[in-house]
This record gives structure tokens, sequence and C-alpha cells, in this order.
């Protein structure tokens, strides 16, 4: 039998190998990897998922029960609506971007290039673990580097299948594919990196920030936390009701992105409620066993969430919908009367579990997301557009959906991001182009007459030192 230490050379040679191969191919890449080979590229990308699209569609089925419909949705249009929009205007974001002279640049020319940063390492969750793993391969693609993917073994019909997928499409100097868990991660991570681009919790994003601190690689982390919801008291309740449902149930609640919890004004508290249930009721029909709700991905996730539910519940709280785990399948559930001391308040939910909070005075509800760590994204359903804003100025989030959820991630022109606990940096369209890019300051001097004040400082040098300051001070 394998010990850890034997799986932790293993990983560590595997890893060490996949590197070599793609630094030795920076310098050429970055001569050769042009435009037009850059399409190519995502262009076998889009061939690959087509052709695989069967096969992918029965790795998500089997790893967590996602259903076909929301594995289309959620998974191969986004992927493959970035690949369409990079490659629309690869050409356009390639472009060098010249820089008008200032006053103290006088008699030069300069220019941002936006170069390959180079070698890059993309680690994946298993919640969307396709799109979350492919698509920052197209931008990172896109952006002219190579790169190395390590999958989430929480889901390993899908990882196999990418790494299947990968091998087939592109040469392993390009694209490669680790497959593992923690030990193929730490293997990974001590190797010094061009750019580390990670999405999963806060907690693994410490670490992967903390590693990188070592090569100094720089980081994307797209991480979570708790997304909070607000439904005011001018809202379309059935419309709120309608982009809720959807947002917290799809996939089972297990989106970054997902609303964490809702906050409803006193005044529409019934309404919603009646909305959201009868919403429910048409979405998931039978509940837990609805073909259309995916499953908990392992007993771990379905116990974490059971208990999350046990700990509220002895602690006052009341489940007015759902709440049966059943071999890590979940009724989507409401729970009211949640309190501070209780975990639900506190731990991100990642689930199909939704506590509905009523308010009467907003200033309190965005002291109270203000007084946490800063959200993933943060949902506003309302109709009045100055209570709309008012909202979005008291308070900071990766992203903001107005009377809607989710649809923000698939904006191809909208960066998509947290903000500290919930990120750092942006990924998506051009951001995610940026993020895999190094813009490089090229300045050229033609007629400068910056060597008029040079050493040594004469009085006539620091006459003109002393002009310079009067004019440009
Ligand atoms: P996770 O942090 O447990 O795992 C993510 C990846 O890190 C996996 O590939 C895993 O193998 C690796 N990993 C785990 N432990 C590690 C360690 N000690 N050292 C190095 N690597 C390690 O996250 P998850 O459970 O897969 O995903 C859920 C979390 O991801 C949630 O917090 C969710 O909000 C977040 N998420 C964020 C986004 C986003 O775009 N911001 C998207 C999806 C999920």
């Amino acid at each position: 039998m394998a010990t850890s230490t034997d799986e932790a050379t293993l990983f560590t040679n595997q890893a060490a190998a996949a590197f070599a191969l793609q630094k030795a191919g920076v310098i050429a890449r970055r001569q050769l990897f042009g435009p037009a080979e850059r399409r190519d590229a995502l262009e076998s990308l889009a061939a690959a998922i087509r052709q695989n699209e069967a096969a992918l569609i029965a790795a998500m089925a089997a790893d967590f029960g996602k259903p076909e419909a929301e594995i289309i949705l959620t998974e191969l249009i986004p992927v493959l609506q970035e690949i369409r929009h990079a490659s629309r205007h690869l050409k356009r974001w390639m472009r060098l971007r010249r820089v008008l002279p200032t006053l103290a640049s006088f008699g030069t020319t300069a220019y941002v290039r936006s170069e390959a940063r180079g070698v890059c390492l993309i680690i994946a969750p298993w919640n969307y673990p396709f799109s979350l793993a492919i698509g920052p391969l197209v931008s990172a693609l896109a952006a002219g580097n190579s790169a190395i993917i390590k999958p989430s073994e929480m889901t390993p019909a899908t990882s196999a299948i990418i790494a299947r997928m990968m091998k087939d499409a592109f040469h392993p100097e390009l694209v490669t594919v680790i497959e593992g868990g923690v030990a193929a991660s730490t293997a990974l991570l001590a190797l010094p990196f061009d750019h580390i681009f990670f999405t999963g919790s806060p907690a693994v994003g410490r670490i992967v920030m903390a590693a990188a601190a070592k090569t100094l690689a720089s980081v994307t982390l797209e991480l979570g936390g708790k997304s909070p919801t607000i439904v005011g008291p001018d809202a379309d309740i059935r419309q709120a009701a309608a982009w809720i449902a959807f947002g917290k149930f799809a996939n089972a609640g297990q989106t970054c992105i997902a609303p964490d919890h809702v906050f409803v004004h006193a005044s529409v508290k019934d309404a919603f409620l009646a909305a959201l249930r009868e919403r429910i009721r048409r979405a998931y029909g039978d509940g837990a066993a609805s073909p259309d709700l995916a499953r908990i991905v392992n007993d771990l996730q379905a116990r974490r969430l059971s208990g999350l539910l046990r700990d509220a519940l002895a602690k006052g709280a009341r489940v007015t919908l759902g709440g049966a785990v059943h071999d890590c399948h979940m009724a989507p559930t409401l729970i009211e009367a949640i309190t501070p001391e209780m975990d639900i308040d506190h731990d991100e939910i990642f689930g199909p579990i939704l506590p509905v909070i009523v308010y009467d005075d907003i200033d309190a509800v965005t002291h109270q997301i203000n007084a946490r760590t800063k959200p993933l994204a943060l949902y506003v359903f309302d109709t009045s557009r100055a209570r709309i804003n008012a909202i979005i100025a008291a308070t900071s989030s990766g992203s903001v959906g107005v009377n809607l959820t989710m649809a923000q991630f698939t904006h191809t022109g909208l960066p998509f991001g947290g903000v500290n606990t919930s990120g750092i940096g942006a990924a998506h369209g051009h951001a995610g182009f940026r993020a895999f890019s190094h813009e490089r300051a090229v300045m050229i001097n033609r007629y400068s007459p910056l060597p008029m004040i040079f050493p040594p400082y004469t009085p006539r040098v620091k006459r003109l030192i002393g002009l310079f300051k009067g004019i440009l001070g």
C-alpha cells in the first residue's frame, strides 16, 4: 500500500516534470503564440467541449446528480461563451496601448503591452467542476500562457474527463492536468509559477496565498462567503421569489454566489414566503427526489448541512419547509428565527437551506452586512431606484445583482470576483485576460531634455531643476 510520503513524492515528481516542460517553452511562446495561434488553441478547446458534451454531462450527473439542463446552462454555455468572447476580442486586448506623454516625459513615446505571465496554475473547486477549471483556462490561453490545471478530487468523474480532454486537445507543453487532492495541490504550490488562479474556500485561499508569498507568484483568488439578499418593501414579489429560488436551489445551493440568506421587509414577508413556496413547489415538486435538483456532493457535505440545521433547531430556529437529508439528497429548505449564536448565521451555507430574516430598518441590515466579511455577491430586490442605490452605496461586495441572482456571472463584459475574504482579482472576459497578463510599460526616448539636469549639479543645473519644480510641482 502506498504511504502518504510515497504519494507526496509521486506528486512532487509529477508536478516538477509538468512544470519543467512548460517552463522550457516560455520564451518560444512569447515569440510564436500570437493572436492566430491563441485563437486556434481556443478553437481546439471549443471543439473538445462539443465532442465530449455527452461524456461531460454523464460525468457531472455521476459526480453529484447535476441535472442535464443545469450542466448545459451553468457549465458548458459559460465556457463556450468565454471562448467566443475571447476569440472575438483577443486582437484588441493584445494591441499595444499608446500612452500620451506628460510634461515630465516630454520628448519620449510610451506604450503598454500586455504580455503573457508564463506558466500558470489553475486550482479548481468541485461545485462547478468543469466551468471553474476550464473557464480560467480560456483566459490563460487568450493571454498567451501555458497552464497546469488541478481539478477537484471531490468530483472524480469530471476530473478524469477534464484530464483526458486536455490530453487529447493539447500538447502538455501548453496545457496539462494533474489530478489529485491536497497532496497534488501542495506539490504544485511549491513550484515557482508565474501566476496562480485559485477558486475555492477562503480557508484554502489563505494557504494558496501563503505558498505564493514564498515564490512571489501573482494570484487571483476566487473565494466564497455568505452572499446576503434583500427583498425591499416595493419589490416585485413574484420576480424576487423566482430569482431567489433559482439562485438558491440551482446546483442544490452549492454555488459561491447563491443567495446565502434573505432579509425580507416585514410589510412583504407573508406575500414573499407564499410566492417562494409556490415557486419551489412548481420547480421541485417532489422536493429532494426532484430530477431537477442536484445532489449534495458527498456524505461529508451532507452531514455538515444537517449539522447546521440541527444546531439552529436546538437554538430555537424553525424549519418551515423541507429539512430532510437522505443519501445526499436534500429538499429545498426554509428556516426562520435565526440568531447570532447559531452556526448557520455565520458559516457559508453552501447548500439548499435558505434562512429568511424579517427586517423593518434597512440601516440595521446594511450595518449587519458591513460588520461581517465582504460578500462575494449582494442581491437587492426592489423597484425604488433610490433605495437600491442607497443600499449599494452603504455596502461593499464582489458584485451586485439587482432584481436578479447569479446572472452577473454570465456577463462576459463584467469583471467577476470578490473583495478581500471573498476574493482578490477578477475573472471573465477582458478582466480574465488581464489577470493572466503582465502590463509591461515601454518608454522610448526621442529627444528628452532630461540630460540637461544630470550631475554635476552646477548652479545652472540647480536653476533648471528649480524651473522644472515650478512647472511640474
Ligand atoms: P476548497 O477550498 O476545499 O478546495 C478547492 C481546491 O483546493 C480543490 O482543488 C482542493 O483539492 C484544493 N485544496 C483543498 N485543500 C487544500 C490544501 N490544504 N492545500 C492546497 N489545496 C487544497 O473548496 P471547495 O470545497 O472545492 O469549494 C467550495 C468553496 O469554494 C466555497 O467556499 C465556495 O464559495 C468557493 N467557490 C468560490 C467561487 C468563486 O468564483 N468565487 C466559485 C466556486 C466556489
